[in-house]
């Protein structure tokens, strides 16, 4: 039986800014299964990056978490204290940062930064066992335990990556949001490290949040899918039946934009341009862009927050059209 390990109920971050709040996540909710692999995608400041770092509880002012609920097995992160944080990120929770491939300290060697995770949470470990630790750990990311003893400059930008992926998965959490672990390496390299990372998910049975721009890289390494457009999701289902039958207008979008994006999506060909967050539309936030947004349903559009519903069993959207897209 499944059961849900994540349950994110009407998140709102914002960051607060001289000209007013720009709402980056805006009243999110969606639900995660333990062992199971979500993707989240949108385009560029649709407010991914920081829905990661809410839940990881690390966003940092000028941003501020508003609202909403971020149950981690039942247990709300959204009003946890730091201590109670310190002591649920990286055993419970952890993440592979955007960027992760410099986000190793440049002045310590690998086995120190993967240690200090581990000695932050389970002291008394003698010396030994940490290098024994660190070794298994290496060895689980396909990487030699000689790295253990090799600083950052001296790795290939695919081992950084592993380098970041091991030290996620040091103190065996149940959810890990990997955020664009692979945008920076070549397309084969990007390959193997994800193939990596999935063989962790099901060896351990991790629960895995990826965000990302590559529709492509999602269809071959989660279950699920998240399409999120200005701080809202619009869309959330199975990624094979999305593809088969895209219920958004903007998934539809996506989808048929996919052909050109030569894998490193940056959904480029959707006219238009991304609505400001400090002064979102009216209505739905994607009718500036949406082509349906016309007729009789066009004013609903421009007017009404559609709400985000379950459809039919497990495809959720948010729209006015109830996922009849004219043809
Ligand atoms: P990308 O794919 O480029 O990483 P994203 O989808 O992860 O983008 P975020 O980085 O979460 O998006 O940004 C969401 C919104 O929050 C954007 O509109 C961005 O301009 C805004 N934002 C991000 N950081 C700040 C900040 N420090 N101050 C004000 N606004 C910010
Ligand atoms: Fe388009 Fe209207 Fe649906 Fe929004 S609610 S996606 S504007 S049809």
């Amino acid at each position: 039986m499944s059961r849900p390990i994540l349950e994110v109920k009407d998140l709102r971050v914002h960051y607060y800014v001289e000209a007013g709040a720009v709402k980056a996540v805006d009243g999110v909710s969606f639900s995660l299964d333990e062992g199971t692999k979500l993707g989240l995608v949108g385009e560029s400041g649709s407010g991914k990056s920081t829905m990661a770092l809410a839940l990881m509880r690390m966003v940092q002012p000028p941003a501020r978490i508003v609202g909403g609920k971020i149950l981690l097995d039942g247990y709300d992160l959204a009003t946890a204290n730091e201590e109670e944080m310190r002591r649920i990120r990286l055993s419970q929770i952890s993440m592979i940062p955007q960027g992760a491939m410099n986000a190793l300290h440049p002045l310590l060697r690998v086995e120190r930064q993967i240690m200090d995770g581990i000695v932050d949470h389970e002291s008394g470990l003698s010396k030994a066992k940490l290098k024994e630790r660190v070794y298994e750990l290496l060895e689980s990311v396909e990487l030699n335990r000689r790295v253990s003893r090799m600083y950052p400059h001296q790795l290939s930008g695919g081992m950084k990556q592993r380098v970041a992926a091991a030290a996620s998965i040091a103190l065996h959490p149940k959810l890990v949001i990997a955020d664009e672990p692979t945008s920076a390496l070549d397309v084969v390299i990007q390959r193997q490290v994800m193939e990596t990372i999935s063989r962790l998910q099901s060896e351990m049975n991790l629960s895995i949040i990826l965000i990302g721009h590559d529709m492509g890289l999602m269809a071959q390494f989660v279950d699920r899918l998240a399409v999120m457009y200005a701080g809202k999701l619009m869309e959330l289902g199975d990624i094979r039946a999305m593809f088969a039958e895209p219920l958004h207008p903007y998934t539809l979008m996506l989808i048929r934009s996919l052909p050109r994006l030569e894998n490193k999506g940056e959904f480029s060909d959707i006219p238009g341009i991304t609505p400001s967050l400090l002064n979102p539309p009216s209505g739905c936030v994607f009718h500036t862009r949406c082509p349906y947004a016309t007729g009789s349903v066009g004013e609903r559009c421009r007017t009404v927050v559609p709400d985000f519903c379950e459809i039919r069993p497990g495809r959720w959207i948010a729209c006015h059209l109830d996922g009849e897209i004219p043809s």
